[in-house]
């Protein structure tokens, strides 16, 4: 559970999700990016509709909050640890709500904000079951470091997105590189899984991800919500 301030508001929002939903592939250079390569189910093509994974909210931290990489990855004593930044647009559900028709979904939307998508790549990789395991470590999962609702945000369709290691950008693109748009991939989940409110939602990362080591700054900067600081830790083992 985090509490996240709402803009131009004096509330906060707790963000206890029953789900956190996540879009694999959703901008055209980051389904080439080399580490995808040989991904669990992945095939260089564009995918014919939303590519969805699941990650469990043990992930969440708060802004300012350590990304902590485990100690238990050590025994595996893989040659290359990739833990890799995603920087993402997220987006938080206002009410229960299912079966929403493209033109229905904004007014489900509570709000948008920052999301890195960290992401142990060796295990994203290897897992018979998928990406699950290696998306879903604790602290995986910063968000922040505000809540913007549509109204004060602007089309969400069209804000620039940057991600920083230690203040040299690594990705930047805009959300109107998304393959599938806003309207289209939440309309798509919300036919499949009932959502709830809280629930969080995030959009898919541009090209450009990399990998993460103790002791780095990572930022995730979206036009119009603010910039989202992680440090990365190791933990004792
Ligand atoms: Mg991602």
């Amino acid at each position: 559970m985090i509490e996240l301030p709402v803009a131009g508001t004096r509330e906060t929002c707790r963000l206890n999700p029953s789900k956190i939903i996540a879009l694999g592939l959703n901008y055209r250079d980051h389904i080439a990016d080399e580490v995808m390569k040989d991904m669990n189910g992945h095939t260089r093509e564009q995918p014919k509709e939303p590519v969805l994974f699941a990650m469990t909210p043990n992930v969440l931290i708060g802004p300012g909050e350590e990304i902590v990489i485990p100690a238990f990855l050590d025994d595996y004593g893989f040659d290359e640890l990739r833990i890799d930044y995603e920087g993402e647009l997220a987006l938080i559900i206002k009410d229960r709500c299912r079966n929403l028709r493209p033109e229905e979904v904004y007014g489900h939307i509570l709000g948008f904000t920052c999301f890195n998508d960290v992401s142990c790549r060796n295990i994203q990789k290897t897992d018979p079951s998928g990406w699950f395991r290696g998306k879903s470590l604790d602290t995986f999962g910063p968000a922040g470091p505000e809540i913007v609702p549509l109204e004060r945000l602007g089309d969400p369709q069209a804000l620039d997105i940057e991600t920083r290691v230690n203040g040299a950008a690594v990705q930047k693109s805009n959300t109107a590189m998304m393959l599938f748009t806003i309207p289209e991939l939440v309309s798509f989940i919300s036919r499949q899984f009932t959502l709830e409110a809280g629930d969080l939602i995030s959009t898919g990362t541009p090209g450009g991800v990399g990998p993460l080591h103790p002791g780095d700054i990572v930022e995730v900067e979206i036009s119009g919500i603010g910039t989202l600081v992680n440090g990365v830790r190791k933990e004792k083992g």
